[in-house]
């Protein structure tokens, strides 16, 4: 192996390592910081080592030189975007950048074609499948990003949908194939374009009648499916790192997508090719009228309470809540009021995206509890706060067969003495479907925008 091969393996050791390592730390809250750091210095590390002995070994300046500018405008471009997106716009900006991945994991095939010669059989089955899917993977990110900023798009459901999808996407795979086994030049580029844009469009049928409320878990689907392409990227370049970064990217979307799938009820088949709303999925109408109350009483449930624990939902998100959130949170801790805050999986509308949120506001992670410890903290609580969630505290989950949401592990916030339910005015959660907690006989609810709520109950707390 001549010097730069040795360079450029040890390289991508060290790249695939730091990878681990960093997707190691990234899963937990205290160490995910330096976790990221050290994934984005193997990331770093890769692509310098690659491409620097590349250019190198191959005496071309030019290639070093465009290699530069390369890194150089897409560190600048989303170091910008990183810094600017706001925090309920971090969706789009993962899908935006996995399509991008699943572009590049398509076009470095595309290039092995380019570049002619008779694949062997695993070459070609690798690639078969990789460049295909990297497109298709780039044209349902681009849908997404664009349902989640909701801009009206065609939802494309028109009869025969499924087939038409499934047939660009299998002649997709068949017009790569020929493009690699073809010998005149023309005829490769041609068949490999043709099948890039037909896996672009694939990806696009696929994702455009899926509601745009369903997105992350499509997000994660795509992540996954990105992953694996650029693992057999890195089978078929002989590049350890890619491999290393591919399979991890695309274990963990796959575990995503299916985490986030169960923790819905749902099956994947049923997010991409069913949606909620459909006739089977309204529940019967809640006869009772829901009890309110008002800031002021909430504030005296809260503040003479020995434990409470609060329910973040997509409602807080919406309205900003979560610094006044922990606002109160600290004001009942100075009145020996213990706070803990109760995490479903699926709150919000992506992973995470109350941890996050709280964690912005300055929660301390040991008062975040995931669902099963939470339950058991609600047996025990004095008072429940509900912010802005609903399916996640569906009543119906655990009590009506006939609900769609029957069988979700939900938070049983009923198990406290006293619920308190803030939300604007009647509307539905992300299912559409009732939620029966609202008019049961220990709710009541504070009718109002969670930040301004919260606001009210906070002034309310401190003249106690
Ligand atoms: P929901 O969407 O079920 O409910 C949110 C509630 O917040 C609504 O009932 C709404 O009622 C209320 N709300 C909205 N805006 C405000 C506001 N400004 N102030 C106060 N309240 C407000 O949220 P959950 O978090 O309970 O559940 C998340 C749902 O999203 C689940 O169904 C989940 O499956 C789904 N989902 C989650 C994903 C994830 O990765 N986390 C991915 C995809 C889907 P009102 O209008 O009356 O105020």
């Amino acid at each position: 192996m001549s010097s730069s091969g040795v360079l450029l393996a040890g390289a991508d050791f060290l790249a695939a390592l730091l990878l681990l390592v960093g997707l190691k730390a990234m899963s937990h809250p205290r160490t995910a910081r330096p976790g990221v750091v050290a994934a984005g210095a193997g990331m770093l590390l890769a692509v310098l080592a690659n491409l620097f002995l590349d250019a190198f070994g191959r005496g071309s300046l030019t290639l070093a030189f465009l290699a530069l500018v390369a890194l150089f405008v897409g560190g600048a471009l989303s170091a910008v975007l990183s810094r600017r997106v706001p925090m309920t716009a971090m969706p789009e900006m993962v899908a935006l950048f996995n399509g991008l991945g699943g572009a590049a994991a398509a076009l470095l095939v595309f290039a092995r074609v380019l570049a002619g010669g008779t694949p062997g059989p695993l070459a070609l089955g690798l690639a078969v499948f990789a460049a295909p899917v990297g497109s298709a993977s780039f044209g349902g990110s681009l849908v997404a990003v664009v349902k989640l900023q909701d801009w009206r798009l065609p939802t494309g459901r028109l009869p025969g949908r499924r087939i038409f999808t499934g047939a660009l996407i299998v002649l997709s795979f068949a017009l790569f194939a020929l493009a690699l086994l073809a010998r005149v030049p023309e005829m490769r580029i041609l068949s490999a374009g043709g099948a890039l844009a037909l896996g672009f469009l694939g990806g696009v049928a696929l994702t455009l009648p899926i509601g745009g409320a369903d997105m992350p878990v499509v997000i994660a689907f795509y992540n996954g499916l990105t992953g694996l392409a650029v693992g057999f990227d890195g089978v078929l370049l002989h590049s350890p790192a890619m491999v290393v970064a591919g399979v991890v990217v695309g274990a963990s979307g796959t575990m995503l997508t299916r985490l986030m799938a169960r923790a819905m009820n749902r099956s994947l088949a049923a997010v991409l090719f069913r949606g909620f709303g459909s006739p089977v999925s309204s529940s019967a109408p809640v006869e009772n009228e829901p009890l309110a109350t008002d800031a002021a009483d909430a504030a005296v449930v809260l503040a003479y309470a020995r434990e409470v624990v609060i329910v973040p939902g997509y409602g807080m998100a919406v309205a900003q809540a979560q610094h006044r959130l922990q606002d109160l949170a600290r004001l009942l801790e100075k009145r020996d009021v213990r706070v803990l805050f109760a995490i479903h999986p699926v709150a919000g509308r992506m992973p995470g995206h109350m941890n996050v949120l709280l964690a912005e506001a300055g929660v301390p992670y040991d008062r975040l509890l995931d669902l099963e410890e939470a339950n058991a903290a609600l047996a025990v609580a004095d008072a429940v706060l509900v912010v802005g969630a609903n399916d996640v505290v569906n009543t119906d989950a655990r009590n009506n067969p006939a609900s769609p949401l029957y069988g979700m592990p939900v938070l049983e916030v009923t198990r406290a003495p006293r619920v308190l339910v803030i939300k604007r005015g009647r509307g539905r959660g992300f299912s559409g479907v009732e939620n029966p907690l609202f008019t049961a006989e220990n709710v009541r609810l504070v009718y109002g925008d969670a930040s301004e709520v919260l606001g009210r109950i906070l002034a309310s707390v401190r003249e106690l």
